[in-house]
């Protein structure tokens, strides 16, 4: 897969994480340090190292977070384990573990169809949140 798709799958799929964790006028909590901020000022932050291209896109390695915990504290790892934990548990972690090193399984037209369904859904959640 060709690097603008990837980027172009980064864009979306970070603003999807993030609209879909905000409440009403896109606010949202960071997962690690529970500051409050606008989803707009937030990052998509990765438990697993984005450099991992097959987890890079999966929905259980990812959450909003602050700019902060995300790119000051390189994902505050050790609380976002924590947190994530709680979260989706010990099994699903392992198995996002196991996910890493393998090869990014989607092929071009799968990308473009993820691109085109995170556009359409942020697009609907920005009308619905108002923001
Ligand atoms: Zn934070």
């Amino acid at each position: 897969m060709d690097a603008k798709l990837i980027k172009k799958l980064d864009l979306w799929f970070s603003r999807v994480v993030r609209y879909r964790a905000a409440g009403k006028g896109g606010f949202a909590q960071c997962f690690t340090c529970s500051v409050i901020d606008s989803v707009v000022q937030m990052d998509n932050g990765h438990y697993l190292d984005r450099a991992f291209l097959n987890t890079r896109f999966h929905e259980d390695n990812c959450r909003v977070q602050c700019r902060k915990c995300n790119r000051l504290m390189t994902g505050n790892i050790p609380r976002y384990k924590i947190m994530l934990t709680k979260d989706i548990g010990e099994e699903r972690i392992s198995e996002l573990e196991e996910l890493k090193d393998k090869p990014l399984a989607l092929t071009s037209k799968e990308a473009n169809d993820l691109v085109k369904k995170w556009r359409a859904e942020c697009r609907s959640i920005r009308l619905d949140k108002d923001f």
